[in-house]
């Protein structure tokens, strides 16, 4: 394959873990046959169900998908992670081992001339108040720093109960609330710049179009891996979604 041809490529929400090891199947297949030609594999967050530290990567399941994407990355493959809100904690002890370039939210890049702008997506969902709130608490650096002190089966403990208290919280929350606000994507396209915007964290896999300012700007919605794994490619032609 021609390298100027090379696709770009991004997945979010895999939200892998040893529960669902057909899922981890899928992974290898997608690195193998799809994520080896790539030019660059970008990470959008939730690789993991959850994480509660970088001592997460010994256990078995977790660090045989570390060590998946490190053998990607030594293959010369740059392999990008974006934090995700189940996996913010991954660090750079997790990311050296993966060979993996950990990268902010957002992050611009140019994927074939294409100013493409790349977000886990949950900073757009402003209409749930109660997440941002929460969200905002849990991202400031002492909290981290003093969470991360704790012993990691007690952190591994609470890890478990945010993510039920978070599964219940979804089910009663109308889902239009969960759902990015229109007004939160104008504003990013606007300060970082148009015509191309790839996030997930939604789980409503989608190509949307926005007219700001005169441009005609794309927004494409990655889809989770719960159902089905998928990822997203894009080079000099435009983006494409591709089923595994
Ligand atoms: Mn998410």
């Amino acid at each position: 394959m021609d390298a100027a041809q090379k696709p770009f490529l991004f997945v979010a929400d895999l939200h892998l873990s040893a529960e669902r090891p057909a899922l981890y199947e899928t992974f290898l297949r997608f690195l193998d046959e799809h994520a080896r030609n790539a030019a660059a594999l970008y990470i959008l967050g939730d690789l993991f169900e959850y994480w509660v530290g970088d001592e997460d990567a010994d256990d078995a399941f977790n660090g045989g998908v570390i060590d998946a994407l490190g053998a990607l990355a030594r293959t010369g493959v740059p392999v990008y992670l974006m934090h995700g809100n189940r996996d913010f904690l991954i660090g750079r002890r997790a990311a050296e081992r993966g060979g993996l370039q950990l990268i902010a939210d957002p992050t611009v890049i140019d994927v074939y001339g294409t100013r493409t702008l790349l977000m886990h997506g949950d900073t757009l969902c402003t209409d749930d108040v109660a997440y941002q709130r929460a969200r905002a608490r849990w991202r400031r650096p002492f909290i981290l720093r003093a969470f991360l002190t704790l012993p990691f089966a007690l952190r591994r403990r609470i890890g478990l109960k945010l993510r039920a208290k978070s599964e219940r919280t979804k089910k009663q929350t109308p889902p239009e609330i969960m759902d990015v606000n229109a007004q939160a994507v104008e504003s990013v396209l606007r300060s970082f710049g148009y015509p191309r915007l790839i996030h997930g964290h939604t789980h409503r896999p989608a190509r949307h179009l926005h007219h700001i300012d005169g441009y005609t700007c794309e927004r494409w919605v990655l889809g989770d891996w719960y159902r089905r794994g998928s990822f997203l490619a894009c080079d000099a032609a435009g983006c494409r979604v591709v089923e595994l």
